[in-house]
């Protein structure tokens, strides 16, 4: 144990990251960035498409994740991401809860209550299964009105996404988008809007339901909200989480829809382009990258770096149950090397952290 740790801390230094040279072990900030049904044939397609190359390759340490949900082989986003919120394996469909049904405290919301600034960024509706695991409690992932209420049960610095209409347009008449105001939220409705916000909370709807896809009009949406993002949680000197979702990889996948994928895909590695840029400089941050789980089945049967061509085949228009890549960088990423259960992810983040509870 000792002599490994000396021999990557001397890796970490010949390579002279930041954080190595500070010599921080335990960081200040994560940023898990998710996308969703992103498998390593998704990444490849990206990857071509971009001739060759993406911005994940700058992580230096891969690992695997094992996805099953606690009631099924292959799981689905909302016990996918409350793996990775809460470190429990629950059943499909569950938002913040365990198998039992009963609410577990998720990462954001223990960071919260350790002082530091939290933020969710999504390119989907912000109460969808992924971001809406990080600060919901609910027994189905297809309670969005409910999600949304529970947004206001924390004080989540940030969050960026589609969904408007759950707060704004509700069955039981209440405007959550005044209430937000009322708790000195900014309000956002377009990405020019989040883009003129400097500092405070910023509660942002960039589509009424879900957004488009990034050539239908969506464009560097995320790539945005993710520079402001960063900027606005950097100022809390207790450190932040952030969960910043590339939400529609997967749907490309469902849609077994090759060029959807490498699209996103790119979009994604852009965002992780600027997360990166933001970790190496600070020095005291770890990036966690991963997916919930692989989508369509997915191959890349021809491709060509040069003019950026990808073909793939699909063997289904679900989820599958392989293992996932999970890729860090910073302080703590050494611990997320080798192949472990999705929810574990959790535990070595809570680790990275050290809180005391
Ligand atoms: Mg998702
Ligand atoms: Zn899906």
């Amino acid at each position: 144990m000792k002599k490994r740790y000396l021999f990557l801390l001397a890796l970490s230094l010949s390579t002279s990251p930041t954080w190595a040279q500070k010599k921080v072990k335990n960081p200040k900030n994560i940023i898990l960035m998710i996308g969703d049904g992103m498998g390593v044939s998704q990444i490849y397609a990206g990857m071509t498409g971009n001739f060759g190359q993406l911005n994940l390759e700058r992580m230096p340490v891969v690992g695997f994740h094992k996805n099953q949900a606690s009631n099924a082989f292959v799981t689905d986003s909302a016990a996918g991401a409350t793996a990775f919120s809460c470190g429990v394996k629950t059943y499909n469909g569950a938002i913040g809860v365990d198998a039992s049904g009963n609410p577990v405290p998720t990462i954001l919301e223990i960071a919260e209550q350790n002082g530091l600034a939290t933020g969710l960024i999504a390119t989907c509706s912000i109460t969808h299964a992924t971001p809406a695991s990080f600060i919901s409690h609910q027994p189905s992932r297809s309670l969005d009105e409910d999600i949304a209420k529970d947004f206001l049960a924390t004080d989540i610095d940030l969050f960026i996404g589609g969904g408007r209409k759950f707060f704004a347009n509700r069955k039981d008449g209440l405007n959550l988008v005044d209430s937000l105001k009322s708790r000195n939220y900014q309000i956002a409705n377009s990405i020019e809007e989040v883009q003129q916000v400097k500092s405070g909370k910023l509660a942002a709807f960039l589509a009424d339901e879900q957004q488009p896809r990034f050539s239908a009009g969506r464009g560097d949406e995320l790539v945005k909200s993710t520079e402001v993002g960063l900027e606005l949680l950097k100022t809390n000197k207790k450190g932040m989480f952030l969960m910043i979702e590339g939400s529609q990889i997967d749907w490309g996948g469902h849609g077994n829809d090759t060029q959807y994928i490498v699209e996103e895909m790119i979009d994604f590695d852009k965002a992780i382009g600027k997360v990166l840029d933001f970790a190496e400089k600070d020095g005291n941050t770890l990036v966690i990258i991963t997916a919930d789980h692989e989508t369509g089945g997915f191959s890349v049967n021809k491709g060509d770096t040069k003019t950026g061509m990808v073909e793939g085949k699909f063997t289904t228009g679900s989820h599958t149950g392989v293992m996932i890549p999970v890729f860090a960088y910073g302080p703590g990423s050494d611990k997320f090397a080798g192949i472990y259960e999705n929810n574990t992810i959790f535990h070595k983040m809570m680790a990275a952290f050290r809180f005391k509870n």
